[in-house]
């Protein structure tokens, strides 16, 4: 079953009981990362074990948190398709390109990920009344798990979130509040209502779990490339926990001897209309200052300061990634380009990842032979708003 052994502090090392609820750090108020056997892993797993397992997340049991089995929430998350984008690779002149499809997880984005595992381990723990603040697609999996374990979901939104984010949570049996103002509004009422009612808060790394969901992002692609990691690895970037997740993912798996010491390039896309991250990567900061009046149509991208700002700058220089921002106007025919030539119609989140990927080859910032991972993090069927009528 799982090797989980404890938390630790992502920035100040802090060990911590991993057998109750936990948020972020005691002390320095970081998130916190779990812990596993891995020298143990190394005895009990191999590769080829993996084989014949559920095609979804949770094949990877034992490096995930939850200690029996019956208390996984599954809706059939991850193992999503990496399909080989020949069309769109020789139209940027690339001879090794790939999507890996996010938009086929239940609720129709990665986000299902995370909150498959750490509804989850919540349930394990006792919990029974989960919160989260939310303007979109982690609202949706939040309510879609929580409905499944029989859980209270309470979101609080802001008004004027996208209609299909409030309608699907709403769906799911979520209580849903509509705030005036933005998220960050919604996230202070919440806080003080979570504290009275004790309602556990499940926001993006302010508990650690959420985070190994996303890692397998990471697991997968290296079982799907057949354990040889891409050269580079394009990722949308809003609080940061798919690209930090698969970073750890990566760790983990070398620790493992299942992959050797070669890592992707990581890269982070961000929207001009909200790039802390690429900005304080230009500027060679270690963390991001809060970005003004955030705007993009990305909503996914739309957060102005990332508690794990810190652990994404580290991930991007020390696999010598860059970050690169686009406008909106280059994610909107990004999304016709993909759908068109390659029957995959993204997100704008995603479609941002092929933005920024023409970028890089105008730069000659990647090579025509590398081999290169678009992540497509959700479906543009929640955004058909944004094409409207051509
Ligand atoms: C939340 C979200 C993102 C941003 O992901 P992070 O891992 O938090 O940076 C990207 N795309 C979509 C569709 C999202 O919902």
């Amino acid at each position: 079953m799982t090797l989980l052994t404890h938390l630790e502090c992502s920035r100040c090392g802090e060990l911590l009981d991993a057998g109750r609820v936990q948020t972020v750090c005691p002390r320095c108020g970081k998130p916190l990362l779990a812990r596993y056997d891995l020298e143990r892993a190394v005895d009990l797993l191999d590769r080829g074990r993996l084989r014949g397992r559920d095609a979804t997340l949770w094949r990877y049991l034992e490096l995930l948190p939850v200690r029996d089995r019956r208390h996984i929430v599954s809706l059939g998350e991850g193992w999503t398709p990496l399909l080989r984008a020949r069309r769109l690779g020789e139209e940027l002149g690339l001879r090794a390109l790939w999507i890996k499809d996010e938009g086929l997880n239940p609720t129709g984005t990665f986000k299902a990920r995370g909150l498959s595992v750490a509804v989850s381990r919540a349930l394990e723990l006792g919990v029974r009344r989960v919160a989260m603040p939310s303007a979109g697609n982690a609202a949706a999996a939040l309510a879609a798990y929580g409905a499944k374990a029989g859980l209270e979901v309470h979101v609080y939104m802001p008004r004027d979130a996208p209609e299909v984010n409030i309608v699907e949570a709403e769906a799911y049996g979520a209580e849903v509040t509509l705030v005036e103002g933005l998220i960050t509004d919604a996230a202070r009422l919440l806080e003080g209502r979570a504290r009275e009612a004790s309602w556990m808060v499940v926001s993006t790394l302010k508990e650690p779990y959420r985070l190994e969901g996303k890692k397998t992002m990471g697991y997968e692609l290296a079982e799907q490339m057949d354990w040889r990691l891409p050269d580079v690895v394009i990722y949308p970037t809003g609080g940061g926990t798919g690209l930090i997740g698969m970073w750890k993912g990566f760790q983990e798996l070398q620790a493992l001897g299942w992959i050797d010491g070669r890592r992707p390039r990581m890269v982070s896309v961000q929207a001009a209309g909200c790039a802390p991250i690429v900005k304080a990567f230009r500027e060679g900061r270690g963390e991001a200052e809060p970005w003004p009046r955030a705007q993009t149509i990305a909503s996914g991208l739309r957060v102005p300061k990332a508690l794990g700002d810190f652990l994404i700058l580290g991930v991007l220089r020390e696999s010598q990634g860059t970050a690169v921002a686009v406008g909106d106007d280059e994610i909107l025919s990004a999304m016709r380009l993909m759908a068109r030539l390659e029957g995959v119609f993204p997100c704008p989140e995603g479609a941002a990842t092929l933005a920024g990927l023409r970028r890089l080859v105008d730069e000659g910032w990647v090579d025509a032979d590398e081999r290169i991972v678009l992540f497509n993090t959700g479906t543009g069927l929640k955004y058909t708003h944004l094409l409207g009528w051509a």
